[in-house]
């Protein structure tokens, strides 16, 4: 064990929880604190990448399934066997540490596991939830959790629902998807809801967000409780070329095409290209696919879509020879990289919080299609707040037509509405490298996380 302060980041074992929260231990160790990286492995040896340098170490544990068994059957079985590993494994580790006469100061744990305050406190070490979603989802929440905002909302549908600082008033629509009667995953309800339930004791909160993003919640947020805004953890690179930091993504559980995807792109003109993807879990239905596909190839222009592998046999049949090289279809990205290249033109995505801030820094319009979760409150802020794309109009049982997808396309990618989204893009764009830049509201924060656990 190596000697000097340092702390232990625990992020559940999903893309969008590992993105953050790895980029936020690089910022940590680009400051010299060092973390350990729990991370919860879905095989019996972890399909991560094993990027650890001298500041970030990497600790896997079981997600208590044996070989051969799907994880992924029943959530609640899941839940439960990896708090079950979590709550053997952790304790040892800190042990093993505090034996080495090198306690770790803190606990940075995923918002979704509260119960892991208790385990940092028993063990004499400070606790610092890390929330991946936007303040405007969590407060919701937290007025959930306090029965001051009640559920389900579907009752609501079609009359403002709430306000909130700086914000639009919310119709059910725009409300995190669980909160909704018609929401078919119950146990998801308790579990968002959950994420505030004991935050009195919380030492701190980080979120991957920036001061300016939620400005005016923000104030109120601060009145509550000690907050760091810590975000967008998208690598300073991406935003400035001119930064050296390395770019590197920390931990994908998905093996990315690059190469495919670049040379692909490289062959296109400036702003011509729409990207999409779903992220790592959204499962759309097979007929919604198949009108999906049909609505990419009528827009006109060229795509890059990200179909898992999983996924894959949804895409209709000799799609690809009739496609040609308007399209190309990877199961997987460096995100990233392609939001960064010239060529894309705009990002049809599923609104998870992370595509979106990446869209954002990049100045990427987007045209949003939310599926569940936060999703539909995010998309609000992209359309409504940030006014840097539009949301897919739906029909009553959140079935998108093909037309939808050809109008949207047409609108983000040609004309005025389509230039002033790019307008507003770029100057979130700069705003963002503002916060994450020496002295910017985020950078200060990581200092203040820092100099606090160093
Ligand atoms: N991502 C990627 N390549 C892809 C699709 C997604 O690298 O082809 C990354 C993306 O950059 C983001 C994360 O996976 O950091 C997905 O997180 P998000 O919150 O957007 O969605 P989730 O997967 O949690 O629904």
């Amino acid at each position: 064990m190596r000697q000097g302060s340092h702390v232990i980041v625990l992020p559940f074992p999903g893309q969008g929880h590992l993105t953050p929260m790895s980029q936020f231990c690089k910022r940590l160790a680009s400051k010299g604190l060092k973390s350990t990286l729990v991370l919860v492995s879905d095989k019996p040896s972890p399909p991560y990448k094993t990027e650890h340098d001298d500041s970030v170490t990497v600790f896997p544990i079981p997600n208590g399934f044996q070989e051969g068994e799907d994880p992924f059957q029943d959530l609640d079985d899941y839940i439960e066997r990896v708090q079950a590993s979590i709550k053997t494994h952790l304790p040892e580790l800190i042990q093993d540490m505090k034996l080495s006469g090198n306690p770790p100061k803190a606990l940075v744990y995923d918002s979704t596991m509260p119960w892991l305050l208790d385990i940092a406190h028993g063990h004499g070490l400070k606790g610092a939830v890390f929330f991946t979603q936007p303040w405007l989802v969590s407060v919701i929440y937290y007025h959930v959790n306090k029965g001051s905002f009640s559920v389900p909302a579907t009752k609501y549908a079609h009359s403002t629902l709430a306000s909130f600082p700086s914000f639009p008033m919310l119709s059910a629509n725009d409300l995190p998807s669980y909160l909704c009667e018609s929401s078919s995953y119950p146990n998801m309800l308790r579990i968002v809801i959950e994420q505030l339930s004991n935050i009195e004791r919380v030492d701190l909160l980080l979120c991957n967000t920036f001061d300016k993003l939620e400005e005016k919640l923000l104030k109120w947020v601060k009145s509550m409780w000690p907050v760091l805004n810590i975000g967008p953890t998208v690598p300073s690179m991406y935003l400035d070329k001119r930064l050296s930091e390395d770019k590197s993504y920390g931990f994908s559980l998905f093996t990315p095409k690059s190469a495919e995807c670049m040379e692909w792109l490289n062959s296109k003109q400036p702003n011509s290209v729409v990207y999409v993807s779903f992220g790592s879990l959204v499962i759309l239905k097979e007929d919604q696919m198949m009108e999906l596909a049909q609505g990419l190839k009528e827009s006109g222009c060229f795509f890059l879509w990200v179909v898992r592998d999983t996924e894959l046999d949804k895409i209709p049949r000799n799609y690809v020879e009739e496609i040609g090289e308007k399209g190309l279809i990877v199961s997987w990205s460096l995100q990233l990289d392609v939001l960064a290249h010239e060529s894309v033109g705009c990002f049809l995505t599923h609104c998870g919080w992370n595509s979106m801030l990446e869209s954002l820094c990049l100045g990427v319009p987007m045209i949003g299609m939310p599926h569940w979760t936060d999703q539909p409150t995010n998309a609000k802020f992209m359309e409504d707040v940030w006014k840097v794309g539009v949301r897919v109009k739906a029909e009553g049982d959140g079935f998108v037509r093909r037309d939808e997808f050809v109008r949207c396309v047409g609108q983000v990618m040609e004309g005025e509405k389509g230039e002033e989204m790019r307008r507003s893009a770029e100057k979130w764009k700069v705003l963002a490298l503002e916060a994450v830049s020496e002295g910017g509201s985020s950078d200060k924060s990581i200092q203040e996380f820092v100099s606090m656990f160093c």
